[in-house]
């Protein structure tokens, strides 16, 4: 077998075998497979798909590349969520605290940010010390010491993703439903998990941006899990608008600690607690969804989840006093409403692209994220606004990238005569 006969298989549609499936990902993480041959592949699932069988074999093998992790010692259901991706999405920061809080286990391997969307890692990495490239022994200490661990891929789990998520990041292969929901599952699937919620987004801040096409990568997820005997459970959000008002990576910090305290913004609190309900009816722990809803509600309430949370980022490096020294541009540029009427979010992809013109993106592989910078958007979709008013303040660093961030925000929103913004919550995928 060789790299170019599998790259010619699937450029010309034919299915993969699993077993050229393995030895082609098992050679990638080796380094015999060059990162130019995987992005050759990568591109013609991209072009040309994948069957389902062949699908099956392509997450499998991308999850046995590293260890599959197992917590026999831990007596909690093990429960994860994982999003699609979004702009100014933070739902698992103040999510995972709450789920440990009310008696789950949750072992929590997430990404770094990909296209224009920010990644759980890099925001928390924006908590000073704070250390998110655990190895087994850590990740294990962690969780059962905290409820909950925030980890990545490294070279011992799933290092296949690890790879290929970074490679796809820079090769334009992101948006394919096979590649998203084998990147995804062979990630949660290494956590030994019992159940996970899947938070599948759509619209312009989407990478799966149509609805139907959505859903069936909600379904396509579901069945990779379910092959392994995961229960998993989807909903579909939008994508629409940023989550929350705030987008960059210290200020999303800050949001979600804001919602950790019991507080807003509304956006993020509904889907904390949806999606925790749902975590909890999936880990045995509630009935139904409602009654999951009260208990999360609860934990955030009556500092529980607060206390979990500063609990395991203490575990992972973080200093006493991090939350108080997040990073904070000096200048601040404001931008206003151009004309009376209501706003849209026309394109969120250029909002999120607007974000990495400031520094708080990569370009490349190796970039520094600088974690202070960001917006603030005040304003809700398709609410009303008058000439002058507030859209969205701008947290740059001494002009850095603010005169292309501006022109992308100018694609990304605008004041128009009449919009109306889709639901959140647009329902759950069976
Ligand atoms: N999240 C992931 O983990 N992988 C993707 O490919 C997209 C979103």
């Amino acid at each position: 077998m060789d790299a170019r006969s599998v790259i010619v298989a699937k450029r010309d549609g034919r299915e993969l075998s699993a077993e050229q499936i393995r030895w082609f990902i098992d050679g990638y993480v080796a380094d015999r497979v060059a990162e130019y041959q995987a992005a050759a592949l990568a591109m013609a699932i991209f072009l040309n798909g994948m069957a389902p069988r062949e699908l099956e074999a392509w997450m499998k093998a991308m999850l046995h590349s590293g260890k599959v992790l197992s917590f026999p010692e831990l007596d909690r259901p093990k429960v994860d969520k994982h999003s699609t991706g979004g702009v100014g999405d933070k739902v698992s920061i103040p999510l995972a605290p709450a789920m440990a809080a009310c008696g789950l286990a949750v072992p929590m391997i997430s990404g770094r940010g990909l296209g224009h969307t920010g990644g759980t890692l890099d925001k928390l990495e924006a908590i000073p010390g704070m250390h998110t490239g655990l190895d087994e022994d850590a990740f294990r200490r962690t969780l059962t010491e905290t409820g909950l661990a925030f980890g990545a891929q490294t070279k011992d789990i799933v290092p296949a993703d690890r790879k290929l998520y970074a490679l796809r990041d820079v090769t334009g292969t992101v948006e394919s439903i096979p590649l998203i929901a084998s990147s995804i599952m062979s990630k949660k699937l290494a956590e030994g998990l019992d159940g996970l919620v899947l938070d599948v987004k759509f619209g312009s801040g989407a990478f799966i941006t149509d609805v139907d096409r959505g859903a069936e990568l909600a379904r396509v997820m579901i069945g990779l899990a379910g092959s392994l005997g995961v229960k998993a459970a989807a909903y579909q959000t939008s994508m629409a608008e940023p989550l929350g008002v705030c987008v960059g990576h210290a200020l999303e910090i800050e949001e979600s600690l804001a919602c950790l305290r019991g507080e807003g913004p509304d956006d993020l609190r509904e889907l904390v607690l949806l999606q925790g309900g749902e975590a909890l009816v999936l880990g045995g722990i509630c009935d139904d969804v409602d009654a999951g809803r009260v208990r999360i509600a609860a934990s955030l309430a009556d500092g529980s989840a607060m206390e979990h949370f500063e609990r395991v980022i203490a575990a992972q490096g973080a200093k006493p006093g991090a939350l108080q020294h997040l990073a904070r541009t000096k200048e601040v540029h404001e931008l206003r409403a151009p004309r009376s009427g209501v706003l849209e979010y026309t394109d969120l992809r250029a909002v999120g692209g607007a974000l990495v013109e400031l520094g708080g993106g990569r370009r490349r592989i190796e970039d520094e994220i600088d974690p202070a910078v960001g917006f603030e958007f005040p304003v809700l979709a398709g609410a009303s606004v008058s000439e002058g008013d507030l859209l969205a303040r701008v947290h740059h660093q001494r002009g850095r990238g603010l005169e292309d961030c501006l022109a992308l925000l100018d694609a990304g929103l605008r004041v128009t005569d009449a919009y109306e913004a889709p639901p959140l919550v647009l329902g759950r995928v069976d």
